[in-house]
């Protein structure tokens, strides 16, 4: 490990500080899940190529919700097929080490983290395993029904009876941020991830490019309170260059795999 990085990370330790670790697609690209953002989340309406930024959205939903919903289910066949990696765990050594001194704030959906066994998890962007009311009724959180293994077809009725709200009738939803919605605290947990933030000696930032505005946030408020920052991305990116030109900061350049383990290792 390089030396500047062992001596930031000797010092969180030394003062038994808060740490939050931040992640985003990165970490799960190693256990096979596509961004979605690519060309990989591509999906044919009709005769036209919708990319996600349009799919996941309330308008979408409200204008075609059984084509949302089929989209979301092929998305979350590929999620289901993956397993928890190397980055994963050894996020939840450092949990068990540290207790309540340590909070995950993640953006992704697929709940990986939980599967490896971390539970002190905010997840910002919602959870592939959970539905809601579309309606906010007042169900609750609900487990996603279990449709089984399905391909590109439509729904059926059975299928349809499934994605129906227990309370209202009403369509059930994902449990997902959509890219027409707002962060908040009760779906999203926004207000813990900020003071989380605000009380955190050390933001180890892993996978992410800081493309949506609540991580940057997160970013900008660690940094401005001269907290120490470490970003572990194999590509340049705004927290990279953030840790750059924080005063105990540092560019750990690499995988979460090949990086987590060893920075863990020095802050347990
Ligand atoms: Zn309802």
């Amino acid at each position: 490990m390089e030396p500047r990085l062992a001596e930031i990370l000797s010092g969180v330790r030394g003062r038994r500080g808060r740490v939050v670790v931040l992640t985003g697609a990165g970490i799960s690209a190693e256990s096979g899940i596509p961004t979605f953002r690519g060309a990989e989340g591509y999906w044919v309406v009709g005769s036209r190529n919708y990319m996600p930024q349009e799919m996941a959205t309330r308008e979408m939903f409200d204008r075609a919700p059984e084509e949302v919903w089929r989209w979301y289910l092929h998305r979350f066949g590929i999620v289901r097929g993956a397993e928890p990696n190397g980055g994963h765990r050894a996020l939840v050594t450092l949990e068990q080490a540290l207790g309540d001194r340590f909070t995950l704030v993640t953006q992704n959906i697929d709940g990986l983290h939980r599967r490896a066994g971390s539970r002190r998890v905010l997840a910002i962007h919602g959870d592939a395993a959970w539905v809601r009311c579309a309606d906010a009724c007042g169900a609750g959180l609900l487990d996603l029904p279990d449709l089984g293994v399905r391909g590109n077809d439509a729904l059926t009725a059975a299928e349809r009876r499934k994605l129906a709200c227990p309370r209202c009738g009403g369509w059930l939803r994902p449990h997902v941020l959509w890219f027409d919605e707002y962060y908040d605290e009760e779906n999203y947990r926004m207000d813990s991830a900020l003071r989380a933030a605000g009380e955190a000696d050390l933001l180890l930032v892993v996978g992410t490019s800081g493309a949506t505005n609540l991580p940057m946030q997160i970013g900008r408020l660690v940094y401005l309170r001269g907290a120490a920052l470490v970003d572990v991305n194999p590509e340049e990116n705004p927290f990279a260059e953030m840790a750059s030109r924080a005063e105990r900061g540092f560019f750990a350049r690499g995988s979460a795999c090949e990086r987590l383990p060893d920075i863990v290792a020095a802050l347990v």
